[in-house]
């Protein structure tokens, strides 16, 4: 008889943002004339830029040549995207990242997905409340926690992310194995100092845990002061496996691909004290799982560090930045308590009541989704997050029918 893994039927509820597409589905289907402003789903929607349709072009020509077709390509991903991650992304901050540290892949939610199966059964694990869901319900597949009550997983040792920490959590007193760190956050928007990072970089050397640094919103840090990756931090190499990805630096939602950087330094321990380094089990992984991403998808991605590539990306965070600042100048001038969105796509917005009756009557009454900050965690109950990432005139539109439900927004939260 067939089985199924019981670790599934611990899985809190259905994916967040299925729940979101139900609930948008049902109210289109009651109101067919009402045009719907999708402010919810991190989601990019300006095109790929120029300069990469032409290498993404060019490199699907050499395809279908003979002469420049190319089969199964490097299992860790093409020289030429590697070198050039190593030199734009980490060289010129002053991080040292070598390119064969450097594993391409086709999405940071894979990534950072697939990255426990290295790790051991019965690890203590630090995760972020509010939180990107990937990291919780893959360990809850992998069967790392008990059942889920009350919003939390049992097991797992929650890092609370309140106004009162300004949404960055502290090193937690108690002893853990391994940390989920993700900065500028989805989904508070918020960001992380040097020296808050440093303090993590320190607590993971002492207690010889690691730490998995989610940037996939690097490139929309604006303040000069805050570090892009968690390798500008010293003893960083020896604590930390770092994420990126394309799809929110260029728009490669619908093209996929990302990078993971796994230092020769990060070492894991066996049962009897052996070190091991992460760098080799990840290559092996990768090797046996996975196949590359597609020629010319790795020809697209390296377009971007042209010096054209940099500045048309440049443009895309500054664009949806640019948004933005439209909603929080907007909600802030109607009196909501807004964070986020200043080096990051996403905003905070207190509700002051519950998340899901806040999204039902901002979708009922203004026609525009949000997301649910309780479908991020149990701290995350109160809020929900607006993403930036969307056309500037709906944008706009969205916000004056937001002021137009203001009142009754409002009322939410008295009633
Ligand atoms: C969007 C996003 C990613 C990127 O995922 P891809 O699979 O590379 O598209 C990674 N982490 C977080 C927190 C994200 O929001």
């Amino acid at each position: 008889m067939i089985r199924i893994n019981e670790n599934y039927r611990k899985l809190a509820s259905s994916y967040l943002f299925s729940e979101i597409a139900k609930r948008v589905a049902a109210f289109q289907a009651g109101h067919p004339d009402r045009s719907v402003i999708r402010l919810g789903i991190g989601d990019v929607t300006r095109p790929l830029t120029p300069s990469v349709v032409k290498a993404f072009r060019e490199a699907v020509d050499e395809m279908g040549r003979p002469e420049t077709f190319k089969g199964y390509g490097p299992d860790l991903g093409y020289d030429f995207l590697r070198q050039a991650i190593a030199e734009v992304d980490f060289r010129s901050r002053g991080a040292e990242v070598a390119a064969d540290e450097i594993f391409i892949s086709d999405g940071s939610k894979c990534d950072t997905g697939a990255i426990q199966e290295l790790f051991a059964q019965d690890l203590r694990i630090a995760i972020p409340d509010p939180v990107y869901p990937v990291y919780v319900d893959t360990n809850v597949m992998a069967g790392r926690t008990g059942p889920f009550r009350e919003g939390r997983y049992a097991g797992l040792i929650y890092l609370d992310c309140t106004e009162d920490n300004g949404f960055v959590p502290d090193p937690p007193r108690t002893r853990v194995d391994l940390v989920y760190l993700c900065f500028p956050n989805n989904p508070t928007g918020a960001a992380i100092t040097r020296a808050q990072l440093g303090a993590w970089v320190e607590y993971a050397r002492q207690s010889r845990a690691l730490i998995l640094y989610d940037a996939a919103y690097e490139s929309y840090i604006r303040d000069p002061s805050l570090p892009h990756s968690i390798y500008e931090v010293p003893g960083a190499r020896e604590a930390a496996i770092e994420f990126r990805s394309f799809s929110k630096t260029a728009g490669f939602t619908g093209t996929r691909c990302a990078y993971t950087v796994v230092p020769k330094g990060c070492v894991a321990w066996d049962a009897e004290g052996g070190a091991h380094a992460l760098h080799g089990l990840w290559a092996r992984r990768m090797a046996t799982r996975f196949n590359g991403v597609s020629y010319p998808v790795q020809r697209a991605a390296a377009a971007v560090y042209t010096p054209e590539g940099q500045h048309e990306a440049r443009g895309l965070s500054d664009y949806y930045l640019g948004n933005a600042n439209v909603i929080r100048e907007r909600l802030a001038g109607l009196g909501w308590s807004v964070t986020g969105g200043d080096n990051s796509p996403y905003l905070w917005v207190r509700t002051g009541t519950d998340s899901w009756k806040f999204f039902d009557t901002l979708l009922d009454r203004a026609n525009v989704v949000c997301t649910p900050g309780s479908g991020f965690g149990r701290c995350g109950e109160g809020y929900v997050r607006i993403s930036a990432f969307n056309d500037r005139a709906k944008v706009e539109d969205a916000m004056d029918r937001f002021a137009a439900a203001d009142a009754e927004l409002k009322s939410l939260a008295d009633g």
